[in-house]
């Protein structure tokens, strides 16, 4: 499955010159909202990352996604493992499990995004079930922004990967472009400035 193209052909693989939430700038943002607007590439994409799990021989439980990146990859991937889906969202910056989701003592948790930049807010989200009593098995995304290794990939894992090492970690596409400091950013040299994704309109 060419992921890069459905981005492209979705326009979610947008080019220009982009502050992202680190504070790095980058040519390049993935807005997967725009694959996902269309209910039949939400499945077929779900439904190939739900292949990759099955073949592992993982058991999952429950797929947990952090809102709101991950809520229609993450329940678009339970529908595709036949299992129960829960999310887990901000209230005050700090990630919560609310609306009355409950975990059970050792119930599989499988913690799903859209992309895993460093996995922070999965990460997150997956402390707030392990304290409810969840045991975290593994880590699925649409794509890897290729700073942690996931499966049948060569992508080695960089110092700043939150994700533990000892779960495994699906995606179904690594989207690697280069990131700059600002004051290190080649296109801020040439007098262009950066866009904040989503302040425009984008
Ligand atoms: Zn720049």
């Amino acid at each position: 499955m060419d992921v890069k193209k459905i981005y492209m052909d979705a326009n979610a693989l947008l080019e220009g010159h982009f502050k992202l939430s680190s504070g790095n700038h980058s040519e390049y943002y993935l807005q997967s909202a725009k694959v996902l607007e269309d209910p039949k590439t939400a499945n077929k994409l779900a439904t190939a990352l739900a292949e990759q799990i099955k073949k592992s021989g993982l058991h999952v439980d429950t797929v947990c996604a952090p809102a709101l990146g991950g809520l229609i990859a993450g329940y678009a991937l339970a529908q595709a493992l036949d299992c129960r889906y829960i999310f887990a969202e901000r209230v005050n910056g700090e990630m919560s499990i609310r609306r009355g989701f409950e975990v059970k003592e050792g119930e599989r948790i499988l913690m799903c995004e859209d992309i895993i930049t460093t996995g922070g807010s999965a990460m997150e989200a997956a402390a707030v079930v392990e304290s409810l009593g969840g045991k975290i098995v593994g880590v699925a995304a649409l794509a890897n922004r290729g700073f942690c290794k996931r499966e049948h990939s060569d992508v080695v894992t960089k110092p700043n990967c939150k994700l533990p090492q000892d779960i495994p970690f699906f995606a179904l596409a690594d989207f690697i472009f280069a990131m700059y400091e600002p004051e290190n950013c080649p296109m801020c040299k040439t007098g262009s400035e950066a866009i904040k994704p989503g302040s425009r309109g984008n």
